[in-house]
C-alpha cells in the first residue's frame, strides 16, 4: 500500500514536472535575451518614462546634451575611453558605447553579410580644434558652423558618438547600410542624433552618418515616440547657431 501509494506521487510528481519547469524557466530566459516575442495578450499600462533620472548637463552622463547652446563642461572634458577594435580608423569610445557599437557591427554583419566602418568616434578637443578649421579652411566658417562643431561643443568629445561609413554623405541615409541604421540602431541604444529638417532645432544638417549612444531605454524611448532631437524630447531651445 505504501509503495503503491509513493509511486502514484512519484508519477504525479514526474508528470508535473516537465509540464511547468521548462516552460517558466524558458520564459525566464527568452524575456532577458530578447524583447520581441512577447506572449501575453492582455494590454498592460506602460510605465511612465522618468526623463529626468539622467543628468543632461553633466558631461559623464549617457544623456548629456550637447549643442551649440551648450558646450561641454569644462569645455576640454575628457570621458573614460575603451578601444574599439572595429573596422575603419579605429579609436575609442566611452566605454558603455564601445561596447553597444560592437555588438551592433556583429549583428549587421551577421544579419546581412556586409560590415560597416567606423569612420570617427571620440574625439578630443584638440583633435576638434584641428577638425574644425580644417572645414573653416575648406568652407569658410559659416558653412563649417552648419557641418562641424567648434571644439568644446562636439558630441564626438563625449565619447558618446560615432560616424559610420567613410562617405560621410546625406546618400548614407539612402543605402542599405544607412536604412538598417536607422531601423535598428535604436536597438543598441543609438539615435540618429541630426535628423532630416531639424536643422534649425540641432543647428546640423541631416547626417544619416552620425550616431549618438544614449541607452537602450531613452534609444527605445524616442524611436517610440518619434521624437525627432534630443532638444524636442529633453524641451531644450532650439540650437541653430552659437
Ligand atoms: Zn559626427
Amino acid at each position: 500500500m505504501v509503495i503503491a501509494a509513493i509511486a502514484v506521487v512519484a508519477v504525479l510528481v514526474l508528470r508535473g514536472g516537465p509540464a511547468t519547469s521548462p516552460s517558466a524557466s524558458k520564459q525566464t530566459t527568452t524575456s532577458t535575451v530578447t524583447p520581441t516575442p512577447t506572449p501575453t495578450p492582455t494590454p498592460t499600462p506602460t510605465p511612465t518614462f522618468e526623463k529626468t533620472q539622467f543628468s543632461t548637463t553633466d558631461p559623464s552622463s549617457d544623456w548629456v546634451l550637447v549643442n551649440k547652446q551648450n558646450p561641454l563642461n569644462p569645455v576640454n572634458y575628457k570621458p573614460p575611453l575603451a578601444p574599439l577594435g572595429l573596422p575603419g580608423v579605429g579609436g575609442s569610445m566611452r566605454p558603455e558605447a564601445a561596447s553597444a557599437l560592437q555588438q551592433m557591427f556583429a549583428d549587421y554583419k551577421t544579419q546581412t553579410g556586409s560590415q560597416l566602418t567606423v569612420q570617427s568616434p571620440y574625439r578630443s578637443y584638440n583633435t576638434q580644434v584641428s577638425t574644425y578649421n580644417g572645414w573653416v579652411t575648406r568652407l569658410g566658417q559659416a558653412q563649417a558652423d552648419r557641418q562641424s562643431a567648434r571644439p568644446g561643443y562636439s558630441e564626438h568629445q563625449t565619447g558618446l558618438a560615432v560616424d559610420i561609413d567613410t562617405a560621410v554623405s546625406q546618400a548614407f541615409g539612402n543605402t542599405p547600410a544607412g536604412i538598417w541604421l536607422a531601423q535598428n540602431s535604436w536597438k543598441y541604444g543609438f539615435v540618429v542624433r541630426y535628423q532630416q529638417g531639424q536643422e534649425s532645432i540641432t543647428g546640423y544638417e541631416y547626417e544619416p552618418w552620425h550616431f549618438r549612444y544614449v541607452g537602450v531605454p531613452l534609444a527605445t524611448e524616442l524611436q517610440k515616440a518619434g521624437f525627432p532631437s534630443l532638444e524636442t524630447y529633453f524641451g531644450y531651445p532650439a540650437a541653430p547657431n552659437y
